[in-house]
């Protein structure tokens, strides 16, 4: 049976096999080896994911939710339609659809993956994730983290010496930098920092602010038709001068036309705090790593965002060297989490290559605080960037006098003050009665490759072991929850594959007949009734022109990319 390697990204998702000899990307129905992580409820009550979904966020904003990563892990809901997701939902229907692409592809069942995560990601988070698998249909061999993936895949077959690199992933909504060390063919994450807020959507949101400032055009004063028409343009204008000089960002709001010039160097000078925001994550784990710039032997350019060319300079200047870009940023991340999907089945030459990798945040309990202003304060137990799997134990004592009772709380984060890190969960032990000097217990935290935390606590004295269950996570599912959704979004359909190209190109269409005006408008809406008309009469032969000619039409309005 095939395991799958997959990137949930934030803009877009990934899906790779084990094929003919190598790891590739599988195409989705369309034909594009990337699916927009994108998902609308279509009027049908069937769902959509990728492409279609994307243009009708234009067309259908209420029912079609996009970066829906970033509340993993929360109790946020999404509004689609009269139903409410929550991301964990959306994320399992994005990997439903990737699911029965590699399906389709390869010809057989998928029931496992390696999904890649960011390494930023939390407990809550990593859970979150594991779920959305589960109601997929899905059972996770492996959360690997990005820029470890991105690594494996530049590692494995590419470079041939031991050396140490740095990832730099700049995605659509989240910076990651990590520090690896390649040693006898032993893969080791050295350490990891980044900027959870900090991505390829923060740059697109500058350029749609400055051309709406520019225009004197409030985004409040927009409606969700017109905003997303906005944020359209200036992504395509944000991309195109990753390689011109000068673009144009076009738009309709109203009865307005905007054609708004804007030039690479403004471009830059706007983005100009975002890009310096972009070195600390990287001194940061510089400095955990104890690796100065010249001890890095190559730096890898991982995500979208890496292709601006302000940003290949920053990762130029801080290093005094190009850095490596000869795999596709958008494909690595994925294929790194395919290798390792392959690393599991197959008894190949790359077997040997043992992966580890480090914590990300600093854990530990709180405790009572040695300062008069404070109650308590937190004491670290397992430090950030730490190998993992890793366990550690730390001995603590009762702070009063026969207490019979003590309350753990897990915390993870890097600050002494309690209130600035995030609270896991907590476990109450029961004490025996005794002085407090006599009554000890050690801590034990255990964090595993899947960055799962195992909390236990032995008293010294009675040998009895307390166990931590998290309780009180608001964000994470139980396994009754987990199956109650498998429940409630089975009767759910995704549109079938054969039927996604006719319904992309349908979405496509309404998008443009939204967009234009006059008789463009009148063209385009004729079209699509003529091909409505073809499609109800079922006849095969007679679709498959009607779906070229139609596909032509399109291509001959813009840039549609089918
Ligand atoms: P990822 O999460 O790796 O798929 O990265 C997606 C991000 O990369 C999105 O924010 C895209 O807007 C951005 N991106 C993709 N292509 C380009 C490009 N040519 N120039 C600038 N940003 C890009």
């Amino acid at each position: 049976m095939a395991v799958v390697g997959i990137d949930l990204g934030t803009t877009n998702s990934l899906v790779t096999a084990w094929h003919d000899g190598k790891v590739v990307p599988i195409p989705n129905a369309l034909g594009d080896h990337l699916t927009p992580s994108v998902v609308s409820l279509d009027r049908d009550g069937s769902i959509l994911v990728g492409r279609a979904a994307r243009d009708r966020l234009v067309t259908h904003p209420r029912e079609t939710v996009a970066t829906f990563k970033r509340a993993m892990g929360t109790t946020q809901q999404f509004q689609l339609g009269r139903q409410k997701f929550r991301a964990e939902d959306l994320s399992a229907l994005v990997l439903r659809s990737l699911k029965a692409d590699a399906e389709a592809f390869l010809g057989e069942k998928v029931t496992e993956a390696v999904v890649s995560v960011p390494a930023y990601f939390n407990e809550l988070q990593r859970k979150a994730t594991k779920a959305a698998a589960q109601i997929a249909g899905l059972h996770v061999e492996r959360l690997i983290n990005e820029p470890t993936a991105a690594a494996v895949a530049y590692g494995v077959g590419q470079i041939e010496r031991d050396g140490t690199f740095l990832v730099f992933d700049l995605g659509g909504g989240t910076f990651d930098v990590s520090i690896l060390e390649l040693f006898e063919r032993t893969l080791e994450v050295h350490a990891s920092a980044g900027d959870i807020r900090l991505g390829g959507e923060d740059f697109r949101w500058r350029m749609a602010e400055a051309c709406l400032r520019d225009n004197d055009l409030a985004w409040e004063s927009l409606d969700n038709q017109q905003r997303a028409l906005v944020m359209n343009a200036a992504e395509s204008t944000k991309n195109q001068l990753s390689e011109a000089e000068v673009a144009l960002m076009e738009f309709r709001v109203g009865t307005r036309d905007v054609a708004w010039p804007i030039s690479r160097a403004q471009y830059e000078e706007i983005c100009q705090d975002l890009v310096d925001r972009l070195r600390l994550p990287v001194e940061r784990a510089m400095r955990d790593a104890k690796r100065d710039p010249g001890r890095i032997d190559q730096i890898l350019l991982v995500g979208g965002a890496t292709r601006m060319p302000m940003v290949r300079r920053l990762a130029e200047r801080m290093f005094g060297r190009s850095p490596r870009v000869d795999l596709d940023p958008d494909r690595v991340v994925a294929i790194g989490a395919g290798v390792q999907a392959m690393l599991k089945t197959s008894e190949t030459a790359f077997q040997d290559v043992v992966l580890t990798d480090v914590c990300p945040w600093t854990l530990g309990i709180d405790v009572k605080s040695d300062d008069a202003e404070e109650k308590s304060m937190f004491s670290p137990i397992i430090e950030r960037n730490s190998t993992v799997p890793i366990s550690r134990s730390k001995r603590y004592s009762a702070t009063e006098d026969f207490q019979t009772q003590v309350k753990i709380k897990v915390y993870q984060g890097e600050s002494r003050r309690l209130e600035c890190n995030v609270f896991l969960g907590e476990l109450s032990v029961p004490l025996p009665s005794l002085p407090k000097s006599e009554n000890r217990f050690d801590v034990r935290f255990t964090y595993d490759i899947n960055g799962i935390l195992e909390v236990i606590v032995t008293h010294l004295r009675t040998k009895r072991e307390s166990r931590l269950v998290l309780e009180r996570n608001p964000g994470t599912l139980t396994p009754e929850q987990i199956a109650q959704r498998l429940a409630e979004l089975a009767p759910l359909k995704l549109h079938p594959r054969e039927t996604q190209q006719v319904r992309s190109l349908l979405a496509y269409a309404d998008r443009l007949y939204e967009e234009r005006l006059g008789e463009e408008r009148e063209e385009i809406a004729s079209r699509i009734r003529a091909f409505r008309e073809v499609l109800d009469r079922q006849e095969p032969q007679e679709c498959e022109q009607a779906i070229e000619v139609f596909r032509e039409f399109l291509q001959g309005l813009g840039e549609c990319g089918f």
